[in-house]
């Protein structure tokens, strides 16, 4: 049975004279935990609308998205998602925007049993943890930096460690890399390949980058807005590959 799976999912959208447009067609996706799809197509075809589907964020006007056989509940821990526009709190340092998803989580198990002294030592172990993620993605030094003080592609990776430190189920990454230069972008990609490996994530990746696509994917996702189909041309984007 697929961990993951689109059924005859159809996205819409109201159009400006009302009238709707569909950016999804008919799109059937089964999904076993553990790979790792990478999806390419143009530019506004509904890659980032497929990946908001698969986080809960929104529901399909038609079709259904399953999760272990169920319908999605709202976006939660085991799905995590990075944008290419960053999503780091801005008035946050480096470190505690690594360590708040980790704090949040305890707090939420651990509220009420654990003692002050408990809690200061699991928040030394989280920012421990946190440390040995930014020596890995090359940004030790930034640890008490904020955000504006950083570059757009060390926000990226920040961005990146955010997530990838939660170990979620499903990871979701809307062209994470796309302010990264070549050399730091290939060690990201290592970086991702082995956080996908030890942590048997199941990961949803959008790059503009064909050759990017082909190398991390362990399944290609194309989608197109210009296939034929018996009835001629259809609108809204298709899986074609
Ligand atoms: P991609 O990620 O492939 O560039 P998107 O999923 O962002 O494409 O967008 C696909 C199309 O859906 C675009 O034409 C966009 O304008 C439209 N769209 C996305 N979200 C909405 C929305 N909430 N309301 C109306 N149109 C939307
Ligand atoms: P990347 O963002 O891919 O790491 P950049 O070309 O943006 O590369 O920056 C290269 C290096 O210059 C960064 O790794 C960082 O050391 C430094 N840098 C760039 N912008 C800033 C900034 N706004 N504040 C501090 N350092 C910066």
């Amino acid at each position: 049975n697929p961990m993951l799976h689109l059924e005859d999912v159809y996205m819409r959208y109201p159009s400006r004279d009302g009238t709707p447009i569909t950016i999804l067609n008919d799109i059937d996706l089964k999904v076993r935990q553990g790979e790792f799809i990478t999806v390419v197509g143009p530019s506004g075809c509904g890659k980032s609308t497929l990946l908001r589907l698969i986080l809960g964020a929104e529901s399909p006007t038609e079709g259904a998205v399953l999760l272990d056989g169920k319908k999605l509940d709202a976006p939660n821990r085991n799905r995590g998602i990075v944008f290419q526009k960053y999503s780091l709190f801005p008035h946050l340092s480096v470190m505690d925007n690594i360590v708040f998803g980790l704090d949040a989580e305890a707090h939420g198990m651990f509220l009420g049993w654990l003692k002050p002294g408990q809690m200061r030592q699991r928040r030394r172990a989280f920012r421990d943890q946190a440390q040995v993620y930014l020596e890995r993605i090359g940004l030790a030094d930034a640890a008490d930096k904020y955000p504006h003080e950083l570059s757009g592609g060390m926000r990226q990776r920040v961005a990146i460690a955010q997530s990838l430190i939660m170990k979620p189920r499903i990871l979701l990454m809307d062209e994470p890399f796309g302010a990264l230069d070549h050399a730091t972008r290939t060690e990201m990609q290592l970086f991702i390949l082995e956080q996908w490996e030890q942590a048997e994530m199941t990961i949803f990746f959008v790059t503009h980058d064909l050759e990017e696509a082909c190398f991390l994917g362990s399944r290609v996702l194309v989608l197109s807005q210009y296939y034929q189909t018996d009835a001629g041309r259809g609108q809204g984007a298709k899986i074609v590959g």
